[in-house]
């Protein structure tokens, strides 16, 4: 049996011939930039994310880096967020100039701590970058508390997180920026890169739009400086198709997810390997990945055994990033962010997509169980 940790292909074959005639039709148009098509996939996502507005961009990172821009953060200001997420969270913070600060996470979570913000907070404090890791919220409500009281911008960074929810409220609605990404393995994934930011505020809406487009709104004639951050009418057209099946195969990842819970606790294997936690807060867990955790220096043993199996089996993350090398500047060291490296250390996603079946997860689990016997 082969198990990649990732299937696009299957998730492409059922839904093949509508989204080739969606790409028939923008052909047909040759208008590829901006236009109707992204016009319907912003309302539609917007209304997704229950939110008045979205404004579609390139990426993921351009998400981020357009709602930094579009508060004018930039040299001298800090911006709080997560060492234990992907790069794109931080670069977009040191892309504007501003500095990194970082605050250890949740050991059971793995997203921010709300609790330690607050000591980090200073005078050139702007905004906080919060990231909803896995598809599972981190806790909304003291973090909300604290920048409010502090009069700080709250970005939230829900790219692997779209239609996960905090408290019944869909993340990227609480803050004052939503950023999502549309990487194709993302849980709502385009054929290439895009992304987009939604809000409940009209006057930041405008300045993304302005932005995204070389902060212009007039031809030629540019109040702002902005970039090329301009979302495909192609890639739009896609993932309005795509949108229509995201609730059943955020269904399939939690029916794979709980297929996984049931399987390692029948096998006696919750000590070895600690499965992804969901708080009661996180109402709506949608695991773009499931992340267990393998103690006991077990890890390569089992990323070894999976490999010769035919599973497919990933790191997210192996290095924290206040110990990358383009941020030895910051003078963070080893040791700074304990839970954070624990995590680096011990976290292995396994294959969570919705087409995985029964007999799939049995032998993944089978597979594990194997490995930690020997
Ligand atoms: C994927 C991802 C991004 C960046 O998105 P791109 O579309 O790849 O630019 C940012 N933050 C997190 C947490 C991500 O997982």
């Amino acid at each position: 049996m082969q198990i990649p940790l990732l299937d696009l292909a299957a998730q492409y074959r059922p839904i093949r011939e509508e989204i080739r005639s969606a790409i028939d039709e923008v052909c047909e148009t040759q208008s590829f930039i901006l236009g109707e098509a992204v016009e319907k996939l912003e309302q539609d996502i917007a209304a997704y994310c229950d939110c008045d507005a979205a404004c579609g961009v390139s990426s993921g990172s351009d998400a981020l880096l357009v709602s930094l821009m579009a508060e004018g953060i930039g040299h001298g200001d800090e911006v709080i967020t997560t060492p234990y997420t992907f790069f794109a969270t931080v670069g977009a913070i040191s892309r504007v100039g501003a500095k990194p600060v970082f605050v250890d996470i949740d050991k059971e979570t793995y997203n921010i701590r709300a609790d330690l913000i607050e000591s980090k907070i200073n005078e050139r404090t702007k905004a906080l970058i919060i990231v909803h890791l896995f598809g599972h919220a981190a806790d909304m409500d003291p973090i909300m508390d604290v920048a409010r009281r502090h009069n700080l911008v709250v970005i939230e960074d829900a790219a692997q997180s779209i239609g996960s929810e905090y408290k019944a409220r869909r993340l990227g609605s609480i803050g004052d920026y939503g950023c999502f990404s549309f990487f194709p393995s993302k849980n709502l994934g385009c054929f290439g890169d895009g992304g987009i930011v939604v809000t409940n505020d009209s006057s930041r809406h405008k300045r993304l739009v302005n932005l995204r487009n070389h902060g212009s709104s007039t031809k030629y004639y540019h109040e702002n400086i902005g970039g090329n951050f301009r979302l495909d009418a192609l890639q739009a057209k896609i993932l309005s198709v795509k949108l229509k099946y995201l609730d059943s195969w955020t269904s399939g990842r939690q029916r794979v997810a709980g297929e996984y819970v049931r399987l390692l606790t029948e096998q006696g294997l919750e000590k070895d390997v600690i499965t992804p936690t969901c708080a009661a807060y996180c109402n709506r867990h949608v695991y773009n990945q499931f992340c267990l955790r393998i103690t006991a220096g077990r890890r390569d043993d089992v990323i070894s055994g999976l490999n010769a199996a035919g599973i497919g089996s990933n790191i997210y993350y192996p290095l924290p990033l206040h110990l990358q090398e383009c941020y030895a500047d910051l003078e963070y060291k080893k040791g700074d962010f304990p839970e954070s490296e624990k995590l680096a250390a011990e976290a292995l996603a396994i294959p969570v997509y919705p087409e995985l079946d029964g007999e799939q997860c049995e032998y993944i689990v089978d597979t594990i169980s194997k490995c930690l016997a020997c």
